[in-house]
């Protein structure tokens, strides 16, 4: 059977990875693998990364965590912010991943955990700078740190980071949560010695808004070469993964390719431009694991179509045929099923 391929180039992810570098310098990368490192597969990401002398990985969840920490040996700092089950966080502790933590209840339970198995726990207190989607708010921040800086004084915990996220919608917006969050760090910093490590912004305000940045940035899109929806282009910055199908029939002039809805294309993508051998065609329908694709002279069953991303014919990348049906690159590149083949080239 011939499967759609979602072709992945190291040398694209580490020469975005190396762009991104440059750009928030001094503030140092934390790449963001969650989603299977946005459907490229988070074993590859994390390999590629930690080969560019990424140090630190962002999880999402615990479980996600430990696989990153089977990849990336003990040097990495891995970061999993999600909320976890009590056995999660003794999983977590037990292999060395930093927590961020948004809740006061979620403290308290990390403290009993890391005082029953002894293991001090590193924490990123999260503050809830405006989008009310976990995090603590500023009227119960004190408490939250006062909470931190007593397990801090017994051991069990390590207050090492102050973090928050923002929507990257409205500059007015993002500065009104910057002077949350620096308030936030100030009152840790009335307490004893300051965090090293602040973060905020993620891969669009990491790149636009330099006064913004913390000493980390949490960046997961444009590593992979998914610029924002109706944004620019990115200097230096190139879709790391393409999505190719294979011609299996030509009936009527018209290329039958075999990818579809059931690899993960939404239909709705149907009337797009892909690439063909020569040039743009129209990507005419979306069946379950069939599609059409308008003819070229000399069609062949086994050419290769490629839907989106990087190659000699055609322009289009993930965000271009978001773009088509108002989404953003990430989803589509997320939703692809394991039907289709991922192959490191
Ligand atoms: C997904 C995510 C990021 C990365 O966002 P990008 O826009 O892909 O760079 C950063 N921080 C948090 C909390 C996230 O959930």
């Amino acid at each position: 059977m011939t499967r759609p391929e979602l072709r992945l180039d190291g040398n694209v992810l580490r020469a975005n990875i190396a762009a991104v570098q440059r750009r928030i310098a001094p503030s140092e990368l934390m790449i963001v693998v969650k989603d299977d490192a946005y459907g490229h597969g988070l074993p590859w990401a994390v390999e590629t990364a930690i080969e560019s002398g990424v140090t630190w990985i962002g999880s999402f969840d615990v479980r996600s965590a430990i696989d990153v920490r089977r990849v990336a040996g003990g040097g990495a700092r891995i970061f999993a912010w999600v909320t976890s089950t009590d056995a999660e966080i003794d999983e977590a502790l037990l292999h060395d991943v930093d927590l961020g933590i948004g809740t006061a209840d979620y403290l308290d339970r990390v403290i009993a955990r890391a005082t029953a198995i002894e293991v001090r726990a590193r924490v990123h207190l999260k503050i809830d700078s405006g989008l009310h989607r976990n995090g603590i708010l500023p009227e119960d921040w004190a408490d939250a740190v006062a909470t931190a800086r007593a397990a801090e004084a017994a051991g069990v915990l390590e207050l090492v980071g102050i973090w928050s996220h923002i929507a990257e919608a409205s500059d007015a917006e993002d500065d009104e949560a910057q002077a949350v969050f620096l308030e936030a760090v100030r009152q840790v910093g009335d307490t004893g010695a300051a965090p090293t490590f602040l973060h905020l912004t993620a891969s669009a305000a990491s790149w636009w808004r330099p006064e913004l940045r913390g000493t980390l940035s949490r960046i997961g899109a444009f590593c992979y070469g998914v610029r924002s929806a109706d944004g620019p282009e990115l200097d230096g910055i190139r879709p790391v993964a393409t999505l190719t199908a294979s011609v299996v029939d030509v009936v009527d002039g018209d290329a039958v390719v075999a990818i579809g809805s059931f690899d993960g294309i939404p239909s709705t993508l149907a009337g797009v431009a892909v690439g063909t051998p020569q040039g743009a065609r129209e990507l005419r329908r979306i069946d379950q694991t069939r599609s059409v694709v308008a003819g070229w002279p000399g069609a062949t069953v086994g050419d290769v179509v490629r839907v989106f991303g990087a190659g000699e014919w055609g322009e289009s990348s993930a965000t271009t045929l978001a773009e088509r049906i108002d989404t953003v690159g990430e989803e589509i590149l997320t939703r692809l099923t394991s039907r289709v083949r991922r192959v490191v080239v």
